[in-house]
């Protein structure tokens, strides 16, 4: 599975795997449910393990994906992909975090 979007509001996460939906791509919602897991417990912030994921379960049709909500959340994907320093995988422009190895983004 591939991640291929993530944003703070949920609402925006469920919308997104909506649009995957009717474009009969399988995909599911990660950490969607992690608020009740005590987030202080490893030390990180509420914002990092909260943070709901849409993930694409055949990684063939994970690019199709991103190109898709691309079309659907425009501006909020305006910042474009992103290469990791860390482990030099790309990143969706929404991600904060690289959903590889968590290192952050790059300013
Ligand atoms: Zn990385």
């Amino acid at each position: 599975m591939t991640p291929v979007f993530a944003d703070p509001d949920s609402t925006r996460v469920g919308f997104a795997k909506s649009i995957l939906e009717s474009a009969g791509i399988e995909s599911f919602v990660q950490n969607e449910n992690t608020r009740t897991l005590g987030p202080k417990m490893f030390g990180f912030s509420e914002t990092m393990l909260n943070e709901p994921q849409l993930c694409v379960v055949d990684d063939a049709r994970a690019e199709e994906a991103a190109a898709l909500l691309r079309e659907h959340f425009g501006s909020a994907s305006d910042a474009g992909e992103w290469i990791c320093a860390g482990c030099k995988e790309s990143n969706p422009g929404s991600f904060e975090e690289c959903w590889k190895c968590q290192a952050a983004k790059p300013e």
